[in-house]
């Protein structure tokens, strides 16, 4: 069986969806990035700020201490030494404070300018060395080298921490341009982020477009193609109608005068030619009814009946059938091992299993050179309601290879490459539907079918079949002796007959006249209705395809009739069709039996018999 595989625009759509998860994934990480190394810039900014504001401070307190100090050597008032000390002491605090602080971050890097030129501990040193000479006011105007030292230092510092500022400056602006540059920078990948996945994103949208346009044209295809499948359906079953009919009507004519001329015929090798027609005829109807059972069964049409039966005899009937033709001929035994007790009543479908029983059956012995065949049958399994029935026909024939025993239940399936057999397989002609008909019929009905095989050893195929258990059993087999009462019961009745094919009316009169019935003959269905309605008659036996007015049509027309006698007179309807829906829609017209072609005689005279 053909997979279905992903289509190259779905495959697409995939690697597209995965991107854009990925690509999503990977601007969370940038932008995360981002946002930490703005946040950290941010952070330095304030601890910088705190620190400059404290080194601006620090200066503004020398310079304050410097020009008061300037004034006393200028003016010699010892007040102003107290008020330069004061001065100098706010600076020292402040000095102090950074060097505790010049182990974190910005900090650590101004100590460390201020380091450059003088040791921070050296400054606090000697600034405190003249703040206690200012405070004890020991500093003579007169001593001119004591004050201008002392001033010195006071300017020294003050050039040293101006110096820094001014660096601190330049560092922070240029601080402030990498932070606006790393916002920048950050703005412009968000961005390019933002359209990048605009672009993504169209681009799945196109590709989903693409898809979905796709989709609805596979889906036209499907649609087309569905139709087109029903229409090839409608065709093919009304061919198989069509084809049936056509086969079917000659083979009426062939078999029906091959029975009548075997029953009078006296001469041997005559005999033998018309038993050679009528095996030939009896093997293309089955053919035929092959063909169309696989179709209804194919199309799942084929309607199962359900009605009680002896299975054991069922099985029996088919044994005997065959063993007392096609393997008596090919000196083939066959053999019956039934474990059922005889009474033992199912309800189901016995035309089926006769048909599938009969399928295995002529199988094995057309396969079966030397040997015997043998059916065994037995109960699978058992509750109140219910039996299983498992049935195997085993032979000792040519066998199925290994590798093609797997599709022997496939439709027109043959075994073909077996060298030992070869021969004779290919002397044996099939359509090679029978097993897939079983196997359709069999699962049909709620069952399981299986073979085993060894190669010129010989097959066994079992089938196990789930049968409701009857316990009111009516008689339903006919009994043949009492066909024969039946012509005497037909004697003198009337017949219309509406048939427009010759050799079917010769036929059919010939069967008539044999058992003392009177009738009419109307070629089309238009004569057929004005002699219904001049004559009397006990029955109508129609064919359902005849001109001017069908079978069906015509029965339509009869119940319509006011006269009770008249409307209520049975209809035989005669078709080669065997199309169940058809079927039905004879029965609904108003006819109350249709009779399938071919029909043997005796078919003929029961169904007239129960009408008249
Ligand atoms: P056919 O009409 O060809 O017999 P079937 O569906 O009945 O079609 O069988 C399919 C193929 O399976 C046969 O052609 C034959 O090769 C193989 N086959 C069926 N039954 C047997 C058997 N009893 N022994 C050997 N081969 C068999």
């Amino acid at each position: 069986m053909k997979r279905a595989k992903l289509s190259f625009s779905n495959i697409i759509l995939i690697i597209a969806c995965l991107v854009v998860v990925v690509s999503i994934l990977f601007l969370n990480v940038i932008n995360t990035r981002n946002i930490i190394t703005l946040k950290n810039s941010i952070d330095t900014l304030s601890i910088e700020n705190k620190n400059i504001s404290i080194l601006r401070t620090t200066s503004d307190d020398l310079l304050n201490a410097e020009l008061v100090f300037t004034r006393f050597a200028q003016t010699g008032e010892i007040d102003l030494q107290m008020v330069s000390a004061k001065s100098v002491d706010k600076a020292i605090k402040n000095l102090e404070v950074l060097k505790t602080e010049s182990d974190s971050g910005r900090a650590a890097q101004i100590t460390l300018q201020l380091k450059k030129n003088q040791s921070l501990q050296t400054m606090i040193a000697e600034l405190n060395m003249l703040s206690t000479q200012l405070k004890s006011k020991e500093v003579a105007i007169t001593n001119t080298m004591q004050v201008d030292s002392m001033g010195q230092l006071l300017a020294k510092y003050n050039q040293q921490l101006k110096q820094v500022l001014i660096e601190e400056d330049a560092f922070r602006e240029n601080l402030n341009a990498t932070i606006f540059k790393n916002a920048v920078t950050g703005t412009d990948v968000i961005q390019k982020f933002f359209w990048v996945s605009l672009l993504i994103i169209l681009f799945i949208v196109a590709v989903l477009v693409y898809n979905i346009y796709k989709m609805v044209n596979y889906e036209n295809e499907i649609l087309e193609a569905r139709e087109k499948a029903v229409k090839l359906a409608q065709v093919k079953s009304r061919f198989l109608s069509n084809m049936s009919h056509e086969i079917r009507s000659p083979l009426t004519a062939i078999m029906g005068f091959t029975e009548i001329i075997d029953k009078i015929e006296k001469d041997d090798e005559k005999k033998n030619y018309l038993h050679a027609i009528k095996t030939s005829s009896e093997h293309l109807l089955s053919t035929v009814n092959d063909v169309l059972d696989f179709s209804k069964l194919d199309a799942g049409k084929l309607k199962l009946e359900k009605q009680p039966f002896h299975i054991a005899s069922a099985i029996e009937e088919v044994a005997f059938a065959l063993s007392s033709t096609s393997a008596a001929n090919k000196g083939i035994q066959v053999n019956t091992i039934i474990e059922l007790d005889k009474s033992l009543a199912v309800k189901g479908d016995l035309f089926r299993l006769k048909q599938i029983l009969y399928n295995l059956l002529s199988n094995a012995i057309k396969f079966t050179e030397k040997g015997s065949v043998t059916i065994m049958a037995n109960i699978s399994g058992k509750t109140d309601k219910q039996v299983m029935i498992k049935i195997a026909v085993a032979d000792t024939g040519i066998g199925i290879p290994n590798d093609q025993i797997k599709t022997v239940f496939e439709e027109f399936t043959q075994v073909t490459n077996n060298s030992t057999s070869k021969d004779t397989r290919r002397a044996i002609k099939g359509t090679g539907l029978g097993l897939s008909i079983c196997k359709m019929l069999v699962e049909l009905q709620g069952g399981t079918i299986g073979v085993e095989s060894k190669l010129n050893q010989g097959s066994v195929f079992t089938f196990a079949i789930p049968y409701e258990i009857a316990n009111d059993i009516v008689a339903n087999e006919k009994d043949q002796s009492s066909m024969n009462t039946i012509s005497s019961s037909l004697k003198d009745k009337r017949v219309l007959v509406i048939e427009d094919n010759d050799v079917n009316i010769m036929l059919l009169t010939m069967l008539l006249k044999k058992v003392g019935i009177v009738y009419d003959i109307a070629k089309d269905g238009e004569l057929g209705l004005q002699l219904f309605k001049d004559n009397s008659y006990d029955i109508i036996l129609t064919d359902i395809n005849v001109p001017k007015l069908t079978g069906d049509e015509i029965a339509i027309l009869v119940r319509q009739f006011t006269d009770a006698s008249k409307r209520n007179i049975p209809i035989i309807g005669l078709t080669a069709t065997i199309v169940q829906d058809d079927l039905d829609e004879y029965i609904r017209s108003g006819i109350n039996e249709v009779m399938v072609k071919p029909f043997k005689q005796d078919e003929l005279y029961a169904t007239l018999e129960k009408y008249l």
